[in-house]
């Protein structure tokens, strides 16, 4: 029963308020209170400037697939029977790339890059929500 359940991300004082918001129904990330950049993965400092004040902010949900792929045969089992399935790299509105899968239905030969999505939110196991993300 163990590969049933999917592996899930082990929350930290650094990302725990993104995945908590996310169980809210909300994707927020930092920003930089020095330079403004917004910053996705959440981490202790500053990407862009290196500074160490880093904010938490609701941001728009909305991006563009950079590019993506079309998992056929998934690492873990808790995915086959959800394979095939694409996985996105999401140019968020906010800067930052994001790393995701996309929710609902697409052409397994669909050319993806380029399209509007905007995130949705998927209940991936018992108390944790996960970012997706749909075409707009
Ligand atoms: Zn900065």
């Amino acid at each position: 029963m163990a590969n049933d359940l999917k592996p899930m991300p082990r929350l930290t004082s650094i990302n725990r308020p993104f995945f908590e918001a996310c169980n809210a129904g909300e994707l927020r990330l930092q920003r930089c209170t020095a330079c403004a950049k917004h910053v996705y993965f959440p981490r202790v400092c500053c990407p862009h400037c290196g500074g160490g004040a880093l904010e938490w902010v609701a941001v728009s949900g909305r991006g563009t697939i950079r590019t993506h792929t079309l998992v056929r045969r998934p690492q873990h089992p808790s995915f086959f029977p959800e394979a095939p399935y694409h996985v996105l790299a999401v140019t968020l509105e906010e800067g930052p790339l994001m790393y995701s899968r996309l929710a609902g239905e697409a052409p397994e030969d669909a050319d993806l890059i380029g399209r509007k999505v905007r995130v949705t939110f998927s209940q991936e196991a018992p108390g944790q929500k996960l970012p997706f993300f749909e075409l707009a």
